[in-house]
Formats: C-alpha cells, structure tokens, sequence
C-alpha cells in the first residue's frame, strides 16, 4: 500500500513527517510532503496515523 500526497491540498505542515519519517518527508525545493521512494505502508503502521492527522487531507492511498 503507497499513500499519495496531493500537493494542490498540503501545506507543509510536517505532521506526517513527525508522525511517519519512514514514509514521508517534506521537500528541500517546495517544502511540501513527498512519499519516500520504495516506502511501503504495508510495512509501517503509521500511514493511517498520518491521514488521520494531516490537518488538510492531503494524504490518500491511491490505486497505483
Ligand atoms: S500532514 Fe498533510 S499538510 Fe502536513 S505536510 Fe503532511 S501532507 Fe502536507
């Protein structure tokens, strides 16, 4: 399972980088959230604590 974040919608708030820093981490260029490359979440238990606490929704689990 890979999350996605939405970059139209995040603020670069860092909350899911402090939530989840196997996963996510916030962009030297834009400062907003990218997924790590080769992250899975199927190996981490924190995505779902991450969505729940991105205060702009930004965060989901897409198909691809
Ligand atoms: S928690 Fe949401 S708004 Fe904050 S940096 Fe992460 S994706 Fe962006």
């Amino acid at each position: 399972m890979i999350p996605k974040v939405e970059h139209d919608l995040c603020i670069g708030c860092g909350s899911c980088e402090a939530v989840c820093p196997s996963i996510f981490e916030l962009g030297d260029d834009n400062g907003l959230s990218h997924v790590i490359e080769g992250a899975d979440c199927n190996l981490s238990d924190c995505c779902e604590q991450a969505v729940e606490e991105c205060p702009a929704g930004a965060i989901s689990f897409g198909e691809e």
